[in-house]
């Protein structure tokens, strides 16, 4: 695409988009935080709890002004960021520090948000390691208060000249910083760190902002000034392109650009065909952090949440308390949205270690899924007991994997059953009408969906196995792949007939496997009268727009 003369720097792609414009750095200023000896312990607590108090309103103001810039979903983090800081803990160690130790505010709030960092980042849940960066973002914010006569001091600043467009370079960005960005001005951000799951990407990438990110030492302060293009779709930022690679890029941004207006007018509305019918569409997770995706793609639920990726970034079995933490931080993140969680789907491709399988030469069709925690039923057990605590939390669905029998379903059912018998018994408080699924993604549920339509509340089609099963073609094999069809009939036969037999039941049909994100395969889902589509979070908008010419 560009001559292969000119610099690159390779970075991830965390926020698709071209922009154009010269390198300035971020910088800092320094925070002085050292510790000082304080002499009127009281007059400084009462000038830390002012500083926390005019943090607090800042962060209302900048909820408010971010409302229309993110969305209400996720302008709420500023919300967050004014709870925390009226975290009881937080404020207590900030307190015995300026008490007992006669430390400054400044050493004793910068000192109580590094050691909640920590905390922050030792936990093994996403969502709360992401909580680190916040802890520090609204630290230094009150610091920032206190260190300023007008509370205007400004942390940091960006040297550049002119009018010219402005791609921001710095190690990372405070998500307060990232949404305070002057979009007339800076029309990308280049990082050395950085996480993909981190907010900053997820308002970049809400309010379009191009961003390519972990681009490491290369992405120096010698490049200051420097004109480049940044690829935040492919990960790249080409320093002093020639005259050549910068048109060929501005015909592409004119073309992403237009794409990306276009599918902008979807955001905030329902999903609709174009004769007025409803569909759900929802999102796939593999990750309690992938939840803040889900919030800025826009999608209205959670369809298939792949519960399983839990117990794979486990070293041993999740206890139920670890798992009930991430169910419920999920539940609550989506605020009553529905969350489909299926329930452990280990085997096959996806194996950990302690739980020492055996070898199997047909592991897609050994045992994995629902046959595993129907065999080791102490491990489905404690995730069930998990999901229903969980369940006061929120909209909690629960769907099976691999289901083929009556049997399997009613096992299942009588478990949840146990489970909901034991968490009374115990005072617990759960949902005891959590809607429960089956995954139809073998043959087998397809053909007796009529007989199993009567005892679940929803299915949703497993596209992905159901055409591994159905024309025996190995999913994982890429040798195979002149020979997959994705859209042989006989699978859409056994998609139809599903649809069909849950409907007569009045029991609604979903679809989360790839061929739900397949816009080929759109319309004839939409003829087939599916009621629910859901979609890696990137596809949402460009598959509302596409269901809303449908039908
Ligand atoms: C499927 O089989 O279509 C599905 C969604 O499940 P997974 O891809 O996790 O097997
Ligand atoms: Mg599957």
């Amino acid at each position: 695409m560009n001559n292969s003369n000119i610099v690159q720097l390779k970075g991830i792609a965390a926020s698709r988009g071209i922009a154009f414009g010269k390198i300035a750095f971020l910088r800092r200023n320094a925070l002085p935080t050292k510790k000082r000896y304080i002499e009127d312990t009281q007059a400084e607590l009462e000038r830390f709890n002012q500083a926390r108090a005019s943090a607090i309103t800042q962060l209302g103001d900048l909820y408010e002004s971010s409302l229309e810039k993110l969305g209400e979903q996720n302008a709420v983090l500023f919300q967050i960021h004014q709870l925390m800081l009226d975290d009881p803990e937080y404020i207590q160690n900030i307190s015995d520090l300026i008490v007992n130790e006669h430390a400054n505010a400044e050493y004793a709030v910068f000192t109580t948000a590094t050691k909640f960092k920590e905390m922050f980042l030792a936990m093994d849940n996403d969502y709360m390691q992401g909580r680190a960066t916040d802890v520090i973002d609204v630290s230094r914010r009150v610091v920032e208060i206190m260190l300023s006569k007008d509370g205007n001091l400004k942390s940091h600043s960006i040297q550049a000249s002119g009018n010219e467009d402005i791609i921001l370079a710095t190690d990372d960005l405070a998500p307060s910083e990232t949404v305070q960005l002057d979009k007339n001005k800076v029309t990308g951000i280049i990082t050395t760190q950085g996480s993909t799951r981190s907010h900053t990407v997820i308002f970049a990438k809400t309010m379009g902002m191009p961003s390519v990110i972990q681009i490491g030492s290369s992405l120096n302060e010698s490049l200051e000034g420097k004109f480049v293009i940044v690829d935040g779709g492919a990960g790249l930022v080409l320093i002093e392109p020639d005259d050549a690679t910068i048109k060929i890029y501005q015909e592409r941004k004119r073309n992403e650009d237009a794409l990306m207006a276009h599918l902008e007018q979807f955001r905030g509305k329902k999903t609709v065909t174009a004769s007025g019918r409803e569909i759900k569409l929802y999102a796939n997770i593999g990750a309690v952090s992938d939840i803040d995706l889900v919030t800025a793609s826009d999608a209205e639920g959670i369809g298939l949440f792949r519960s399983e990726y839990i117990y794979l970034n486990s070293k041993d079995y999740p206890d139920e308390q670890s798992q009930f933490d991430i169910y419920k931080s999920v539940l609550e993140e989506m605020h009553n949205k529905v969350v489909i969680i299926r329930t452990l789907d280990i085997g096959a491709d996806k194996t950990a270690d302690y739980f020492m399988l055996k070898h199997e030469d047909n592991p897609a069709m050994g045992l994995r899924a629902v046959r595993l925690c129907l065999t080791r039923s102490h491990i489905f057990k404690t995730q069930l007991r998990a999901l229903y605590r969980a369940s006061a939390f929120g909209n909690l669905h629960i769907m099976f994997p691999m289901i083929t029998s009556i049997d399997e379903v009613m096992a299942c059912k009588k478990y949840c059953q146990e489970v909901q018998d034991e968490l009374k018994a115990e005072g617990i408080a759960f949902n005891p009408k959590v809607p429960l699924g089956i995954m139809v993604e073998t043959p087998a549920a397809a053909l007796i969906s009529d007989e199993l339509a009567p005892l679940v509340d929803f299915f949703s089609i497993g596209s992905n196995d159901l055409t591994q099963f159905t024309l025996a073609i190995d999913r994982q094999n890429a040798e195979l792949n002149s020979f997959m069809q994705p859209y042989h009939n006989s699978v859409k036969k056994l998609i139809a007939m599903t649809i069909k037999n849950a409907h007569a039941y009045g029991k609604w049909v979903g679809i989360c496997g790839e061929l739900g994100a397949d816009e080929h395969f759109t319309k004839t889902l939409i003829e087939l009268d599916i009621d629910e589509i859901s979609v890696v979070p990137s596809s949402i908008l460009m598959m509302r727009a596409k269901i809303s010419t449908l039908g």
